[in-house]
C-alpha cells in the first residue's frame, strides 16, 4: 500500500493510499506591513496613543511616591496594598473582589459593544507585540527587508543585525519584569539591590520570568498567543450578537474584486470596490483576510480599516470598505444612527446597570469605610475573677486582648470605653496611641460588682479616635459574672 503525507494543497488522493495527516501545523511566520507616516490612519494612532498611555502608567506609576512612600505598592510581605492615600488590609479583600468583578463585567460590556476593543488597544500582549515590532522595524527594516533578511544565509552582517534586535528585546525585557516587581517591593529599594547584585531569590526569579514571559510572548509567539493561548479569545463570541460593532468588509460593496486603477471605469467592468491590492492582509498582526469573514483570529486592532482606507482615499473611492459595522446594518443597510440607538439594548442596558451599582456600592463603602479594626479576644486563661480593688470592694474581672489596627496614615491616639451592664468599668488603661499603618495589641481588664449573676452578659467595648469622632468602631462581646 502507498503512503503519502498530507498537504492541504494535495488533490485527493487515490483509492488504497493510506494518508498521515500531521496534527502540528508549522507556524508561517507573519511580517506584518507597518503603517508609518501617509499610511498611519486614525484607529493606529489611536492604538499608539493606548500604547503611551499605558505603558506610561506601567513604567512610570512605581516611581511615583506620595506621603513619603510609593504612591501604589502591593506590599505582599507585610500584607498592606497602599493606594495614594488608602491602605488595603486582607481584610478588605472585599475591594479588591469587587475590583476583579467591575474589571470582568467592563470587560463584558464592551466586548457586547465594541468586539475585541480591549484585545485590539490595550492587552498587553497586543501592546508589547507593537512595542517590539517597532524594535525589530527599527533594526532590521520594514518587511520586505525583513523577508529578505530572514531568506539570506547566516552571515556577520545578519548575526549582527538579529543580535542587536534581541538585545534590544532583552532588555525592554528584562526593564518590563524589573517595573513588575517593582509593584509588590518598593521600586527604588529594588533598583538599588539590583544594581548591587543583592536581589533576593524570590525578586530574582520574578524580574527574570516575567521577563522571559514578555519576550517570548512579544518577540517570539505573537499572534500565536492571541489564537492558540488566550481563553477569551474562545469565549468572546457568546458575548457577541448582531447589533455589536465589529471589524467587517462590505463583500456587498467591494465585490467581486479585481484589481484596477482609480480611472479605471471598474462599474463598466462589473467590479466592486475591492482593488484587491491586498493590503489589508499584508498588514494584519495576525495574518488573516478579513475579507473572508469574521474569524476568532481577528483581535479587532482595525489596522486593516486603515490600509483599506488609504487603498480606497488613492483610489478615489469611498472609504469604509472595511470598517466597524454591525451585522444588522451590513443586512439591513442601517446608518449611523440607527446603529447608535441598538447600543442601547437590554444585554447592554442589564450590563450597564449591574456595573454601575457595584461601581456605586464600591465607591460609597470606600467612602463610609473607617480606617480602624477592632477584634476583641476573651482571655480564655482567666474567665472571671474575684478580685478587690483600692477601696477594699470586691468586683468580678473579666480579661480580654484588643487586636487594634490604624489603617490610616497618621499615627492616632484612641480611647476605650466599655457599657452594657451596670457600673461596668475599665481597670486597665482607656487611652493607647497606635502607629500609622500597625496593629497593636492592647491588654483589657473590666470590672463590674460582685453581685453580678453568674453566666454571661452582653458588653460592648468602643474604640474611639480622640479628635476624630468619625473613626470609632463598636464591638459587641460577653461578660461572666460569678454570683451562683
Ligand atoms: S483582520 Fe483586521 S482587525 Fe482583525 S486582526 Fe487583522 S488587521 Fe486587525
Ligand atoms: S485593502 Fe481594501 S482594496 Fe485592498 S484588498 Fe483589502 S479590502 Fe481590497
Amino acid at each position: 500500500m502507498e503512503i503519502k503525507r498530507a498537504k492541504s494543497e494535495e488533490k485527493p488522493a487515490a483509492a488504497g493510499t493510506e494518508i498521515i495527516e500531521s496534527l502540528y501545523a508549522k507556524r508561517i511566520e507573519i511580517y506584518p506591513r507597518s503603517q508609518i507616516g501617509d499610511s498611519l490612519g486614525w484607529f493606529q494612532r489611536w492604538r499608539w496613543v493606548l500604547v503611551w498611555l499605558t505603558q506610561l502608567f506601567f513604567y512610570g506609576m512605581p516611581w511615583v511616591n506620595w506621603n513619603g512612600r510609593q504612591a501604589l505598592l502591593f506590599d505582599l510581605v507585610a500584607r498592606k496594598f497602599y493606594l495614594f492615600g488608602l491602605v488595603l488590609w486582607p481584610q478588605d479583600i472585599i475591594f479588591l473582589t469587587g475590583l476583579l468583578i467591575v474589571s470582568a463585567l467592563s470587560l463584558f460590556l464592551f466586548t457586547a459593544v465594541g468586539g475585541r476593543l480591549w484585545c485590539g488597544y490595550a492587552c498587553p500582549q497586543t501592546v508589547y507585540t507593537e512595542i517590539f515590532m517597532w524594535i525589530e522595524r527599527h533594526i532590521e527594516g520594514d518587511r520586505a527587508r525583513r523577508m529578505a533578511l530572514d531568506r539570506q544565509p547566516w552571515s556577520a552582517r545578519k548575526v549582527a543585525i538579529k543580535g542587536a534586535k534581541h538585545a534590544a528585546w532583552v532588555a525592554v525585557a528584562l526593564w518590563t519584569g524589573f517595573t513588575f516587581v517593582g509593584f509588590f517591593t518598593p521600586i527604588r529599594a529594588l533598583g538599588a539591590e539590583v544594581a548591587s547584585l543583592g536581589t533576593g531569590p524570590w525578586e530574582t526569579f520574578w524580574i527574570l520570568f516575567y521577563g522571559f514571559a514578555t519576550y517570548g510572548n512579544a518577540g517570539w509567539l505573537r499572534e500565536q498567543v492571541c489564537k492558540y493561548m488566550c481563553p477569551y479569545a474562545r469565549f468572546q463570541s457568546a458575548m457577541f450578537d448582531r447589533d455589536t460593532l465589529i471589524v467587517t468588509y462590505d463583500e456587498r460593496r467591494g465585490e467581486p474584486r479585481g484589481k484596477g486603477s482609480k480611472t479605471s471605469d471598474r462599474q463598466a467592468r462589473g467590479l466592486g470596490d475591492c482593488v484587491d491590492c491586498g493590503l489589508c492582509v499584508q498588514v494584519c498582526p495576525t495574518g488573516i483576510d478579513i475579507r473572508n469573514g469574521l474569524q476568532y483570529e481577528c483581535i479587532g486592532c482595525a489596522a486593516c480599516i486603515d490600509a483599506c482606507d488609504f487603498v480606497m482615499e488613492k483610489a478615489g473611492l469611498p472609504l469604509g470598505l472595511i470598517r466597524y459595522a454591525t451585522t444588522n446594518s451590513l443586512r439591513n443597510n442601517f446608518g449611523g444612527q440607527q446603529i447608535l440607538r441598538r447600543v442601547f439594548r437590554p444585554r447592554v442596558l442589564i450590563y450597564s446597570s449591574i456595573l454601575g451599582t457595584i461601581v456605586l456600592a464600591l465607591a460609597i463603602a470606600l467612602v463610609l469605610r473607617v480606617p480602624l479594626k477592632v477584634d476583641v479576644i476573651r482571655d480564655r486563661g482567666a474567665l472571671a475573677r474575684e478580685v478587690s480593688d483600692d477601696s477594699g470592694r470586691t468586683l468580678v474581672e473579666n480579661v480580654y486582648r484588643l487586636q487594634v489596627m490604624n489603617t490610616s496614615e497618621r499615627r492616632e491616639v484612641f480611647q476605650i470605653k466599655a457599657d452594657g451592664i451596670a457600673d461596668l468599668e475599665l481597670a486597665s488603661n482607656a487611652t493607647f496611641d497606635v502607629a500609622p499603618a500597625s496593629t497593636v495589641s492592647i491588654p483589657l481588664r473590666l470590672r463590674a460588682p460582685a453581685g453580678l449573676d453568674a453566666g454571661s452578659h452582653r458588653i460592648y467595648i468602643e474604640v474611639r479616635a480622640q479628635g476624630d469622632d468619625g473613626v470609632h468602631v463598636r464591638e459587641k462581646t460577653t461578660f461572666l459574672g460569678l454570683r451562683p
